[in-house]
């Protein structure tokens, strides 16, 4: 007998997964969406994200639109994705495209990322938010059959269906996958935002985002939105060396202009002159994690979203998108299974393993791909350090880029209704 009492959701997470999913949820009003988010206010950090034409088409989709508008979204002018220049010349050595078929509004774009958060809480009841609550353990209470959620504080709550969005350290996926952990990769990003005036002096400023590629690291600089600027410094380092530099660095630190001005003291005047402006740096280590063999946990009532799920750090400007389409594909495999009229006669249990079974189906082997992608890269990197590059060598690695369009261009959607053909027989 079908039981007809609501569908209780708890997410883990107040991020970018955690709240888009909660918005993909809102179509049936009927299922309770409560988040737990950790921290005592939601307060975004790490500087920049850039959204790709798959995360940006998710994001309108769900009715997220405000986050595409020009206040909040940075694009090219040019319509190029990305602009790689040569680092003391500064001439354009090559570009990434689009498709044809990606229409303009979905053009990569460039955020501050309080700016993003902004536009998505404008999407959820604050209600829901509930702050300072940070994930514990989850397990079937044996009153109810329901799960079990406990918080570090000791409080509890009693949901069908557990989503954990709680980001790259995941608690969630730590519980029940205790090897799973998050290590640094040896690439350390030097991030700073502040207002464009700071390098009103520059003539040759780029108005438009440019990756500038040297031998031994690189430097992304962007216009934002709402008068903006973002520089972003590199370091890399061998992560298994005992000596690496900035090994013990801290998430979110600050850092030290002075050493950005020795990383790019050999640059063309004008990355001297922005660096010489920036007036503050913060240090964030990128640290990645394996590959899951399952994303389903907790009798099938548990799953995993976002960096949560599949984290590989910043490469390729790609796991925010990814967080978008998770928490979409996620949303709408829900709500297939709990809409007015579906399954009449399947438990509610029934209906919640078979929708977190057809949102993995969606999206489990895509984020791998992506994943196992980043790892090969990092390890080449790793494998060059030290090595003398030619100037026709760093031009042919810039030349020689990996076509991500598959990454970027990724089709959710159509992602979501071959796993329904598949899984579903749809
Ligand atoms: C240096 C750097 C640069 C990046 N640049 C880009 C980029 O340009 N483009 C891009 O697409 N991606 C980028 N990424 C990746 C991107 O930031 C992440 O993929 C994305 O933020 C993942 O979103 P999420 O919601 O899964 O996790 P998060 O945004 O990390 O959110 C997780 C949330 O869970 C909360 N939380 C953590 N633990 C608990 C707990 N135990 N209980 C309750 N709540 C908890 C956290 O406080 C946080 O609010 C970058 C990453 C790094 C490290």
């Amino acid at each position: 007998m079908a039981d007809s009492t609501e569908l209780s959701i708890a997410i883990i997470g107040a991020g970018i997964a955690g709240l888009t999913a909660a918005i993909g949820l809102k179509r049936n009003p009927s299922i309770n969406v409560q988040i737990y988010e950790r921290a005592t206010e939601l307060r975004e950090i790490g500087a920049t994200i850039a959204l790709g034409p798959n995360g940006l088409k998710t994001l309108d989709k769900l009715g997220i639109a405000n986050a595409l508008e020009d206040s909040v979204a940075f694009r090219n002018k040019s319509g190029y994705p990305m602009i790689y220049k040569h680092y003391q010349t500064n001439e354009t050595v090559s570009v990434d495209r689009h498709s044809d078929a990606v229409l303009e509004r979905y053009h990569t774009a460039r955020f501050h990322r309080p700016h993003l958060q902004r536009a998505l809480l404008q999407h959820v009841e604050p209600s829901i938010i509930n702050l300072n609550k940070s994930f514990a353990s989850v397990k079937q209470d044996d009153i109810t059959g329901k799960l079990l959620v406990t918080f570090t504080d000791e409080s509890t709550t009693l949901v069908d269906l557990v989503l954990g969005a709680d980001g790259i350290n995941s608690a969630v996926r730590k519980y029940f996958v205790p090897t799973s952990q998050a290590s640094w990769t040896g690439w350390v990003a030097f991030r700073s935002v502040f207002p464009s005036s700071h390098l009103s002096h520059i003539a040759d400023l780029p108005d438009e985002a440019v990756h500038i590629w040297g031998p031994d690291r690189t430097l992304f600089l962007s216009p934002l939105a709402q008068g903006l600027f973002t520089v972003v410094g590199s370091h890399q380092s061998d992560p298994k060396s005992p000596n690496a530099a900035f090994n013990d660095s801290l998430w979110s630190s600050d850092g030290d202009v002075s050493t950005l001005r020795e990383f790019y003291k050999d640059w063309s005047p004008v990355v001297k002159a922005i660096i010489d402006a920036t007036p503050y740096t913060k240090v964030y280590p990128n640290t990645a994690a394996d590959t899951l063999s399952t994303w389903i946990f907790g009798d099938g009532r548990v799953t995993l979203a976002g960096d949560a799920a599949h984290a590989h750090g910043g490469a390729f400007a790609a796991g925010g998108s990814e967080a978008i389409d998770d928490a979409w594909a996620f949303s709408q495999a829900v709500l297939h299974f709990f809409s007015e009229s579906a399954y009449p006669n399947d438990s509610r249990a029934s209906k919640v393993a078979r929708a977190l079974q057809l949102y993995a189906a969606t999206r489990q082997s895509h984020t791998k791909r992506v994943q196992t992608t980043v790892q090969a890269r990092n390890a080449r990197v790793v494998k060059r350090l030290g090595e003398q590059e030619t100037d026709g060598s760093l031009r042919k690695r810039m030349t020689q880029r990996e076509d991500l369009k598959w990454i970027h261009e990724h089709d959710v959607e159509a992602a979501f209704k071959e796993a329904k053909r598949q899984f579903l027989k749809l």
